[in-house]
């Protein structure tokens, strides 16, 4: 069986690392020509550590990145909302939540699908036709044939358009930025992810190596300066911790996007295409779990692909199993960023924070952590 992969990203690279581990060949097809660590960091929590140890890449990962003792959401003077237990950032197996440079991730699994000779750079793919069974893709410098072609190429996707699935995006109205400083956390910070919450603006961070510190903005359109300067920035967060300030003061560069994501799609497939990770399922980023969402997307589209008679019958399978989660993490995200952001919603959240029973908040994890059969 023919696999091509369209997209060389966290989703792209594991899904055709998951394939290779579960015997079945594929290959990643990549636009860019080279891959270069830009790019901010991401969260990766227990559920897409699970599956990085299932590829023996957890070790790297950990090299490369910083694992966290507690994840909080606090106040501008950085005291937690609430406290939150170690079993929260932590599955019942030990795995917990690694921070890492996103451009670094991508290399750990790029350089094992170059070793496996899996992965071709330079390739933009512009469409593709099904025709008698197969697929014919289409590169801006060639036409090759495939049984399956499988779209991990981001939310503005080309392999869904080719499959005749709407684009619509829903837009969040808050500007958010990101970016790496070159500074020491103080020990009493050094393994803990804090997000905090002012009136219409959040500030996240963590450390991310031992001498860099990842954050985010994220700000209600009506209060984004049109300008992003060291001095504005300051001035909307002098209220908060110093060391906020201290992260401000040393950033360079940083990604200023507006939050989006995508609307739900009523399916991920059809013919023998089908979707996966951001593509399929582009989340907005409050509950830090999109490219843990395209890694367990990896996983179960190898499992299928490796059992299901027919790619249709894999592809079917797959959403059946992966519907139920990418909605609650998709919904959620969006309910709560836009609760966080509004002052009746925030005081409501923190109050629900504050009353609901830990049995709850554990049932919660657990679900969002489980990986079946792993
Ligand atoms: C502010 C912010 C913070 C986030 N924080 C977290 C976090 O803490 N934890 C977390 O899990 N997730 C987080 N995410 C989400 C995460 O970054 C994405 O969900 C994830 O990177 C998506 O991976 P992907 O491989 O599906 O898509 P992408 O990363 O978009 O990769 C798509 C790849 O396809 C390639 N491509 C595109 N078009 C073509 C083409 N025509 N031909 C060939 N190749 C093509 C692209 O070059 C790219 O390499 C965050 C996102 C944002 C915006």
């Amino acid at each position: 069986m023919d696999i091509s992969i369209i997209g060389g990203g966290i989703t792209g690279l594991t899904t055709a690392l998951a394939l290779h581990k579960s015997g079945v060949a594929s290959k990643v097809y990549e636009q860019a020509a080279s891959l270069n660590e830009i790019g901010a960091g991401v969260w990766l929590q227990p559920n897409a550590v699970q599956i990085l140890h299932w590829l023996g890449l957890k070790e790297a990962v950990l090299n490369k990145g910083c694992a966290l003792d507690k994840m909080e959401i606090t106040y501008p003077n950085l005291k937690p909302i609430k406290k939150i237990r170690k079993a929260v950032v932590e599955d019942q197996y030990g795995n917990q939540t690694i921070a890492i440079h996103r451009g670094k991730l991508q290399r750990i699994l790029y350089e094992k699908c170059e070793q496996l000779q899996m992965v071709a750079l330079g390739e933009p793919y512009i469409d593709h036709q099904n025709d008698e069974g197969k697929v014919q893709l289409q590169f801006k410098n060639k036409s090759i044939p495939a049984d399956i072609v499988l779209g991990a190429d981001g939310i503005k996707s080309r392999v869904r358009k080719a499959m005749g699935l709407p684009t619509e995006f829903r837009q969040t109205r808050q500007i958010c930025c990101r970016g790496i400083v070159n500074i020491t956390l103080p020990n009493h910070l050094k393994r803990v992810g804090k997000e905090v919450w002012g009136d219409k603006r959040r500030f996240g961070f963590s450390q991310l190596s031992p001498d860099s510190v990842y954050f985010f903005i994220v700000l209600n359109r009506e209060i984004c300066p049109k300008e992003f300067s060291k001095p504005s920035l300051s001035a909307l967060f002098k209220d908060f911790d110093p060391i906020i300030a201290k992260i401000i003061e040393a950033s360079g560069d940083m990604h200023r996007t507006e939050l989006i994501d995508l609307k739900r799609l009523d399916t991920w497939y059809n013919s023998n295409a089908c979707l996966l990770g951001d593509a399929a399922h582009a989340t907005t980023p409050n509950m830090g779990q999109g490219a843990c969402q395209g890694i367990e997307d990896a996983f179960y589209i190898s499992r299928y692909l490796k059992e299901a008679d027919s790619p249709q019958d894999a592809f079917k399978a797959f959403e059946i199993q992966r519907r139920k989660k990418v909605d609650y993490v998709v919904n959620n995200s969006w309910n709560f960023g836009r609760m966080v952001h509004n002052r009746a919603g925030q005081m409501l959240l923190k109050a629900m924070m504050k009353i609901t029973p830990e049995k709850i908040v554990d049932k919660q994890m657990n679900m969002l952590y489980a990986v079946d059969g792993l």
